[in-house]
């Protein structure tokens, strides 16, 4: 008998192992059994203050918990709310909207902007780029729809952004498809806490301008900016945003937005795809082809999140609180990041050039190997296929130091 399953899913029915989750549960397991004191729990994707208590910036509860019932429980239009597609720009770009058509439309988190990207910027059989240390879902959101994940190495030696190898995977995918979907996660990037600078996107930019002169082909750039908030100086680590302006009309500028980390809204799913160009045209299409999208996958998003972000933008004084709440939890995770990279730097340990962010990544041959042998130290951090993941935005202040000696040592030992 064939499987009831079609044939093009069929890819998808052996249970697959997240190493995320997996990693998360061996954690649990162990502080089951020696209490949580005993155990470094380096695997989690969500901030924990430095009492291991999950955190909520408590204005954002406040807000969500005083919406009217309506607010929460009432559908909202298909697009989102008319005022959310406006805030949300407002959150994303704040002082560095480009210049040029803006549309945003909601979506359930920023996984469903990258899946509303890779649907209608990318067709069946496409090749979609991504830099070699990425977050596994873009490659499960490619592989769902027909599409292909490649990568380049990220970073050159001297630990810039390898622009070089960018363009040759580029020009290399162009050689056999109309159109080309590069995705690069920055600022603080998941999982190695690296972020471009304002002028390598303008180098980017110019590098896809190039590859698609002369040529009838198009190049899309979409920014996951998923940590955006948790990066630096809020109008500095927005500058990236202003590269966007004026685009040439084959060049099409996405930005996939998340009120998962900035607003801890992680469980409330919402978030916006934003469509940036030059040609009014184009804006037009972005914002019905998602539409559709929309439609066809989830219909309408999570209402309550976009009021709770209507009624934050209202409110000067809220917004301000907000902000001021979410620089100390920044302030919080960067200083567990500059432990670990100074320690890190005394012992010898090699990592990924972290900059900010909730994660950052040491290369090893076999990371599995070594998050084994820090098992023996209680120390669980999640084995990716180029390295280990250490999620600082989970580990309190006093368990960082040391870790990356241990790492060290279990590097050597394996
Ligand atoms: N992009 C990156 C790199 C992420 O790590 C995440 C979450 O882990 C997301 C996007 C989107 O998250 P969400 O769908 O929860 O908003």
């Amino acid at each position: 008998m064939n499987s009831c399953v079609a044939p093009h899913a069929q890819k998808k029915t052996k249970p697959s192992k997240d190493r995320i989750f997996g990693a998360s549960e061996a954690a649990q397991k162990r502080i089951s059994e020696i209490g949580a004191d005993a155990v470094i729990n380096a695997t989690i994707g969500c901030i924990l203050d430095n009492d291991e208590n999950f955190v909520v910036l408590p204005t954002v509860s406040k807000v969500f918990r005083g919406l009217k019932d309506a607010e929460y429980f009432k559908y909202a239009p298909i697009m989102g709310l008319p005022e959310y597609l406006e805030l949300v720009q407002n959150a994303c770009f704040s002082q560095s909207r480009p210049e040029g058509f803006t549309a945003a439309i909601a979506t359930a988190g920023g996984t469903g902007a990258i899946h509303h990207a890779v649907w209608n910027y990318a067709e069946a059989g496409d090749t979609i780029l991504t830099s070699a240390w990425y977050w596994g879902a873009y490659n499960q959101i490619c592989e769902d729809m027909d599409r292909h994940l490649a990568t380049y190495p990220m970073t050159t030696p001297d630990h810039k952004f390898n622009l070089a190898a960018c363009e040759e995977k580029v020009r290399e995918i162009l050689a056999h498809q109309d159109r080309i979907l590069l995705i690069i996660n920055t600022p603080a990037h998941n999982p190695t806490g690296f972020s471009l600078t304002p002028e390598d996107i303008e180098n980017v930019l110019k590098m896809l301008e190039n590859a698609v002169a002369g040529t009838d082909k198009t190049a899309t750039l979409c920014l996951d900016v998923a940590y955006i908030d948790y990066a630096g100086e809020r109008e500095e680590v927005r500058k990236i945003f202003r590269k966007l302006s004026n685009l040439p009309k084959n060049i099409f500028g996405l930005i996939a937005y998340s009120l998962s980390k900035s607003f801890t809204m992680y469980g409330q799913r919402c978030g916006a795809l934003i469509g940036v160009t030059s040609d009014e045209k184009q804006i037009l299409e972005f914002i019905n082809a998602n539409k559709y999208t929309s439609r066809a996958c989830w219909s309408n998003c999570n209402r309550g999140a976009m009021d709770t972000l209507d009624t934050i933008y209202s409110n000067p004084e809220l917004l301000d609180t907000i902000q001021k709440e979410r620089a100390h939890y920044y302030s919080m995770i960067q200083e567990r990041g500059d432990i670990f990279t100074e320690e890190a730097k005394q012992c010898g340990l090699k990592m990924l050039p972290y900059i900010s962010g909730f994660f950052l990544s040491i290369p090893a041959k076999d990371p599995e190997a070594v998050c084994n042998r820090l098992h023996e130290d209680n120390i669980f951090c999640v084995p990716l296929a180029a390295g280990v993941r250490v999620a600082v935005c989970g580990v309190p202040k006093h368990k960082v130091y040391g870790m990356a000696a241990k790492i060290k040592a279990a590097m050597d030992a394996v």
